[in-house]
């Protein structure tokens, strides 16, 4: 069993630090906000550390799942990150979502000391954190990558290796570039029904069997139709991703119109205060009642 370090005890870390725990791995928190870390290991046993280079520096692998591209660079490369602090030869896997641009940053100041990184950004929202069935998508050696497998997929039932450092984050731009096209359409869709004064129960019953199926319609359209919002991924997070995207997409040409369009959305619903609801909110600005 391997002496773990994880940074970050947000809706997706707590659980999945848990399932490490529960696998029987020794493992050691860091959260900015201590008081979570505290209730962390009241919960699941291990250590609390007060910086993430003190959590890291004992350990073979280190793991974080935080927010946006200066969340990571703190907490692996910043005064008191967990990156310089580490033996060489141990392993850093950053669970966040954020730019390629960054997964190559950490790549490279690992590289520098040898320590292994892998990009490792997760799909399936707080309920595949918590049951331990995300989807993960990894950029980095493949050497590093077999290294951080076991520990992977304690909380990840799809752990799949891209390729180098950053092609994980790519891979995770893809998804989400998926989902906020489907969504607007599935908005679209059910409230075309809506205004139509179709049974939308009947409907969701006949078409989330056919080729218009997904994954929002199957977990999101009823709660869609019912107005509520108050749970899930936060758009916030959504509009942070989208940015990521279009970044990317500035970079390698590839066009991005519905993509662009759906961003713009996610910022009217920001701004007009629902930054918490879930991605599925976007049929909040179609909705009359
Ligand atoms: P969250 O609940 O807001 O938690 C964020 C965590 O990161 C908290 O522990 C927070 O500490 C910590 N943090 C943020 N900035 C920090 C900084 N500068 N220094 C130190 N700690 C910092 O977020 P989440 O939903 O778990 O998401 C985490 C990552 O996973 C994000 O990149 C998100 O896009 C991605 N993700 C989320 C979902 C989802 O459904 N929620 C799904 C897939 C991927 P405090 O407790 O002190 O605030």
């Amino acid at each position: 069993m391997a002496h773990i370090a994880f940074l970050g005890l947000g809706v997706m870390g707590y659980p999945m630090a848990g399932h490490i725990a529960g696998a029987g791995h020794d493992v050691t928190v860091y959260n900015r906000t201590a008081a979570k870390a505290d209730a962390w290991v009241a919960q699941h046993g291990g250590a609390v550390a007060q910086t993430p280079a003190a959590a890291a520096a004992a350990a073979d692998i280190v793991l974080s799942c935080v927010g946006d591209d200066p969340d990571v660079l703190e907490v692996a490369l910043g005064a008191d990150g967990a990156i310089p602090a580490m033996r060489e030869g141990a392993l850093y896997i950053d669970n966040s979502t954020v730019s390629a641009d960054v997964a190559r940053k950490l790549a490279a100041a690992g590289g520098e000391r040898g320590i292994g990184t892998l990009d490792a950004p997760v799909s399936g929202g707080q309920a595949g954190a918590e049951n331990g069935k995300l989807t993960v998508m990894v950029g980095g050696a493949q050497g590093d990558f077999d290294a951080g497998l076991p520990v992977m997929q304690c909380y990840g039932a799809r752990v799949v290796r891209m390729g180098e450092a950053g092609t994980g984050q790519q891979a995770k731009m893809v998804n989400q570039i998926c989902i906020a096209g489907v969504l607007q359409g599935l908005s679209e869709g059910l409230n075309f029904a809506i205004e139509a004064g179709l049974d939308t129960d009947a409907l969701l019953e006949a078409i989330s069997g056919g080729a218009a199926q997904s994954w929002q319609m199957v977990n999101r359209g009823e709660t869609m139709v019912r107005n509520e919002f108050d749970f899930g991924f936060a758009l916030d997070w959504m509009r942070k991703d989208l940015r990521i995207c279009l970044e990317e997409a500035a970079r390698t040409g590839a066009p991005l119109p519905v993509t662009e369009i759906v961003a713009g959305y996610y910022g009217e619903l920001s701004a007009a205060g629902h930054g918490r609801n879930d991605t599925s909110a976007l049929i909040r600005r179609l909705r009359k009642g």
